[in-house]
């Protein structure tokens, strides 16, 4: 795997590989990498002649600067996984190399922000498509790779792509999983073992509520996966929605696509999951 840290040099190297006819796959991360971006990867190498994965922790992203500052940054680790799945091509800028000035940065992601996610945490949103933006003109992917893992993220960088009119086709993986249905994540690493064990109510109702789903009681289902999710020891509820698929405002009986979503913070650590409920 070719390791690139300057935009200059990926660039070259991409630009002739391009000109070759090859089709560029992307898969963006933060690192930390688990079985769940390997399957990012993997998507992509069936897709596409040529993978690049990067690596940035984005600050933009982060409202939180305690969460930027434990953030895992297991560099040798992740090259060892890249290179063993085998990837092509690895960009891992630092800030400098992605910000080199004071630069502003607002889109008009609608509803979107205001949502779930966005309403939890204020700028979220404006980093990522930031980041995403840049990454994007950077790489000029001809399909980029998402985790549905990050259901909202996946709605987001779609309505940006189609804003900006970006010629990019987005492709969403499903979510990769521990063997007990927690759903894997960079931040899991933060977990204590007491805390695994009660994060596990996230994925259970989640579950629960797809086994159970029926247009007619979604009020009803809502309230009992939040009170679920309430009664577990160390588990603080930040949202449980049962939403349009699309829109992510909250599912109706007509709606075509539904998701079921929630965050929650887990002794110390912010979790989210969801699931397909209906397509
Ligand atoms: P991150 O490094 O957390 O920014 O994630 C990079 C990409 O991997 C995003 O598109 C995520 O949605 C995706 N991802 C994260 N966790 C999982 C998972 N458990 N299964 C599948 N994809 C995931």
């Amino acid at each position: 795997m070719k390791n690139f840290t300057k935009k200059a040099q990926l660039q070259q190297h991409l630009q002739s590989l391009r000109a070759g006819g090859a089709v560029i796959g992307f898969v963006p991360t933060m690192g930390a990498l688990h079985a769940g971006h390997l399957s990012l990867i993997e998507q992509a190498q069936q897709q596409c002649d040529i993978v690049v994965c990067s690596i940035f922790v984005n600050p933009t992203q982060f409202n939180d600067p305690k969460d930027l500052e434990i953030y895992p940054r297991p560099i040798q680790d992740d090259i060892a996984k890249l290179t063993q799945a085998g990837c092509d091509l690895l960009f891992n800028p630092d800030v400098a190399e992605m910000y080199a000035d004071n630069e502003k940065w607002h889109l008009d992601i609608g509803e979107l922000e205001a949502l779930l996610e966005g309403k939890f945490r204020p700028g979220h949103y404006q980093g990522v498509t930031q980041v995403v933006f840049k990454l994007f003109d950077i790489v000029k992917p001809d399909v980029a790779f998402f985790g549905q893992k990050d259901y909202q993220q996946v709605l987001v960088i779609t309505q940006m792509v189609k804003l900006l009119n970006m010629p990019v086709k987005l492709v969403m993986c499903p979510i990769e999983r521990e063997a007990d249905g927690l759903a894997m994540s960079s931040r899991n690493i933060h977990l204590t073992a007491d805390d695994r064990q009660h994060a596990l109510i996230l994925s259970k109702t989640l579950n629960n509520v797809k086994t159970k789903f029926d247009r007619n009681h979604i009020e009803q289902l809502v309230q009992n996966a939040r009170a679920a999710i309430n009664a577990e020891p160390g588990v603080t509820l930040g949202y449980f929605e049962i939403a349009d698929g699309n829109t992510l405002r909250p599912a109706g009986n007509n709606t075509k696509k539904v998701v079921a979503l929630v965050a929650a913070t887990v002794g110390k650590t912010r979790l989210i999951d969801n699931v397909i409920v209906r397509d």
